[in-house]
Order: C-alpha cells, then sequence, then structure tokens
C-alpha cells in the first residue's frame, strides 16, 4: 500500500499519535476594521469599528486622539447583507 505524505497541510497529533487532517475552518463572523490617521505621525491606525466618540491610540506613536465614530446602522447593513460573513466565502451564496 502505497502511503501519501502532505507535509505542509496542517496537521494535529491525537494522543495515540495518529495524525489527522483538520478540515479548514469557516468564518463565524466579521468585523469592519477602519483605518485613522493619526494627527501625529500619519500612521493609518486600524481600529475595529468605533460606533460611539472615543479616543484611539496610535499603535506606532502611542498618542491618543479623538474619533469621529462610524454608523452602527452601517456595519449592521454589511453584516446582514454578507449574511454575517457567509456569503462572503461561498461564491453560489444568493
Ligand atoms: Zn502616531
Amino acid at each position: 500500500m502505497i502511503r501519501f505524505e502532505i507535509p505542509y497541510l496542517p496537521l494535529i497529533k491525537e494522543k495515540n499519535m495518529q495524525r489527522k487532517f483538520l478540515t479548514p475552518v469557516k468564518p463565524a463572523g466579521f468585523e469592519i476594521i477602519f483605518l485613522y490617521p493619526c494627527p501625529f505621525c500619519g500612521r493609518n491606525v486600524p481600529l475595529l469599528a468605533p460606533t460611539e466618540p472615543s479616543m484611539g491610540q496610535c499603535d506606532v506613536c502611542q498618542k491618543q486622539f479623538p474619533l469621529v465614530p462610524v454608523d452602527e446602522k452601517t456595519i449592521m447593513f454589511m453584516k446582514t447583507i454578507l449574511d454575517n460573513g457567509r456569503a462572503a466565502i461561498d461564491p453560489d451564496y444568493l
């Protein structure tokens, strides 16, 4: 019997040392990242859809600055039309 080894696929070792292929995992949802340009250093700081007025912190220069919030209804709309991400991974999804 010929055994095929595909070393680059993700493998886990179980307690009995048998190898088992992991089935690729589908996303359970998605979030929208917005890029806010830091007024101090110009870095586009990625932030997870701030829906209320708040302060953001630059991950490069560590300084804080106030953020214009995004509309929560717009975020909900995007999640609805993509069925919480399902439509993004399935080309046949309608
Ligand atoms: Zn900065």
